[in-house]
């Protein structure tokens, strides 16, 4: 297998899962699996699902193409409005989306009822978060107009925090949630089914006992596949952190004396001269800006420390490894949600799917 490549063990991904899924299934909540950071990837939904996810959410109509043309064949619900290039492709796609415009939602029920179709539509509140949803005054009158689309229906609310403004969900919210939930089924005369309280930043509070009983469902990703809430971003109870993690190659390793006095350019990606590089042992990893944000990188080998990133190259201290690092040396790195993302997006960087780990080299994560 060509390096540098993003491993993910699907073994470790159904097991987070099913550590997620349980905890919420004892507090009466189904949960979406969340595959926008792996682009659809269809092993890894299998995954999920074997790990008890009732559904798939996806961001994007690609990415959802890519887990039916990979045989899965549970429901996805679109997570993020399509395009209105899109919307045709969206409704004969999917049965469930996120919706937060009327104009949208107009186009989307248009399709359906084209298609003999009727699409079901979570309506997203913006509790402050100042991400997607309508402001929640605006709720009942907006819940009202979208219930009467044809090929439209209705049939449950969500919001999603700790994303842009970086709102924790909090007893407070999740009930304000509820409160807008049962708002709406009095303005409207709906019964909700769904009330689709966000994302692994709900983890904690549900952990803690604390979500409102009519919080039914969530929609997770990073929990999952990072085995981190995204809070703290503390790895999660019952799930490895490792499931998923980033390759690369040795293709230099040298002692080099610190860098000797004279003035300083600008460096490429850091706008500023270097603040003085000591000298060492320095290994350089064939993986750089141009295939990942280096920044979200941890390495899982013994004493290596990354120094620093170039578009190509990632510079680390391995002075203190505790094994020698040499030319053709493969060496690991955790990744973070940017890290994963921005691998995962790469034409530089490959994806391989393993059934558990052979190799012990990460196991001391
Ligand atoms: C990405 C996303 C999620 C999943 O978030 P995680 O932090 O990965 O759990 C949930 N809901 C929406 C609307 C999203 O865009």
């Amino acid at each position: 297998m060509r390096l540098p490549y993003v491993e993910i063990d699907v073994l470790a991904v159904e097991r987070n899962a099913r550590a997620v899924v349980e905890l919420c299934a004892a507090a009466g909540i189904e949960v979406a699996g969340v595959t926008k950071a792996v682009f659809g990837h269809p092993e890894v939904a299998t995954a999920m699902l074997r790990g008890g996810v009732t559904s798939i959410g996806e961001s994007r109509l690609d990415n959802i193409a890519r887990l039916r043309a990979g045989g899965v064949d549970a429901p996805v619900m679109l997570i993020r409005p399509p395009s209105l290039a899109g919307v045709a492709e969206a409704v004969d796609e999917v049965a469930l989306s996120l919706q937060s415009d009327l104009m949208l939602l107009e186009r989307m029920g248009a399709a359906a009822v084209a298609a003999g179709r009727v699409h079901d539509v979570i309506l997203m509140v913006d509790l402050g978060e100042r991400r997607e949803g309508v402001l929640p005054d605006d709720l009942p009158g907006f819940a009202g107009e979208a219930a009467a689309l044809p090929g439209i229906r209705v049939v449950g609310i969500g919001t999603n925090l700790a994303c842009f403004a970086g709102l924790i969900p909090t007893v407070d919210n999740m009930n304000r949630l509820v409160e807008l939930a049962e708002d709406v089924e009095r303005a409207c005369g709906l019964e909700l089914a769904w009330i689709s309280a966000g994302s692994s930043s709900a983890l904690p509070l549900l952990a803690a006992g604390a979500m409102p009983a009519r919080v039914n469902h969530l929609r997770i990703g990073e929990a999952i596949l990072l085995g981190r809430e995204t809070v703290h971003h503390r790895p999660w109870p019952g799930t490895v952190q490792d499931a998923v993690v980033l390759r690369a190659e040795v293709v230099e390793s040298k002692d080099k004396p610190a860098p000797p006095p004279g003035p300083r350019a600008d460096r490429t990606f850091m706008h500023a001269p270097s603040p003085g590089v000591a000298g060492g042992r320095c290994a350089l990893v064939a993986l750089g800006r141009a295939d990942v944000d280096t920044e979200g990188l941890t390495p899982l080998d013994a004493g290596h420390r990354v120094l620093g990133a170039a578009s190509d190259y990632l510079v680390v201290d391995v002075g203190d490894a505790t094994d020698p690092v040499a030319v053709g040396d493969v060496v690991t790195y955790a990744l973070d949600y940017s890290a994963l993302v921005t691998a995962m997006a790469s034409i530089g960087v490959g994806t391989h799917v393993v059934e558990g780990r052979q190799t012990g080299r990460c196991t001391g994560w």
